[in-house]
Parts: structure tokens; sequence; C-alpha cells
């Protein structure tokens, strides 16, 4: 089944440790990457830059936009942005998460994260960068 993703979620997935903005979205964080990290399943996922599947389930959700503060919409998107670019994304394509996930090994390294994560606060706890190495050592080690 399709799946949606913001495109800075591309990224979350991969070192994603059990944190979140609430019990419900860490719950529906886990199942999306869960699925994510399977490496048995493939499965088509539509990117976008805006609200996902994820965001349903975060107590920041406003009505058409992030509400967690009052820059955060325009921090989330911008997120999306550089992410969908850094990866030769088009917003609101779909592509298989083999693909995706593909291209995340190759193009992004941990580093990188420091640009396009900049301001997001989990950044500084250091999973998302080990995810990242992690990624890259599973991917382009094979
Ligand atoms: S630093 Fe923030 S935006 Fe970047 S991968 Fe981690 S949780 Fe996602």
């Amino acid at each position: 089944m399709k799946k949606i993703l913001r495109g800075h979620h591309l990224l979350c997935t991969h070192g994603f440790k059990g944190m979140g903005y609430s019990p419900e979205f860490v719950e529906v964080m886990t199942e999306i990457v869960e699925d994510i990290r399977n490496e048995e399943a493939d499965f088509p996922i539509q990117v976008v830059q805006g609200f996902d599947y994820a965001c349903q389930a975060c107590p920041h959700r406003g009505k058409t936009e992030c509400i967690k503060s009052p820059d955060s919409n325009e921090h989330v998107l911008s997120m999306d942005g550089k992410v969908i670019s850094h990866l030769g994304l088009s917003p609101g394509e779909t592509y298989m998460k083999s693909d995706l996930v593909q291209r995340t090994a190759e193009n992004v390294s941990p580093e990188d994260l420091e640009y396009l994560c900049e301001g997001c606060s989990w950044l500084e706890y250091g999973v998302c960068k080990n995810g990242i190495q992690e990624l890259r050592e599973k991917h382009l080690l094979k």
C-alpha cells in the first residue's frame, strides 16, 4: 500500500529511537520506521512537502500547518524542501521505498544533517547521524 512521507521524514526514519512528541506520535512513527527498515518490504511512497501520516498523530498539528512554535511550519517545510532537493526528488512524486533508501545512503552523510536538519531539536542527541552512518555502512558496503 502506498505511503505518504514528508521530505524530512525520509531522514528521521533511519535514526528514530522512540523519541517523539507524544505516545501516539511515537506509536505511528514506530510503525512507519519498521516498514522502512524492513528489507523484505518494498512499496511506493509519495514524497510531499507538507503533512504526512506521521503528522496526523502529532499534538502540534494545526488545521493546515505545524503549530509547535511561531516559526515551526516554515522550518519543517524548509527541511522538507532541502531533503527533497538533496535527494534529487520532486515534491508530490511517488518513488519505491528501496529507491529512496538507496538514494539516502548514497547522497546523505552524517555531516549533511547539520545543514539539512538545521534547527531540529533532535539533532543534538546524535541518534540521527548514527542512523545515517549505519545506513551507509549497510548499503554502500554491499
Ligand atoms: S535531526 Fe530532526 S529532521 Fe533530522 S533526521 Fe533527526 S529528527 Fe529528523
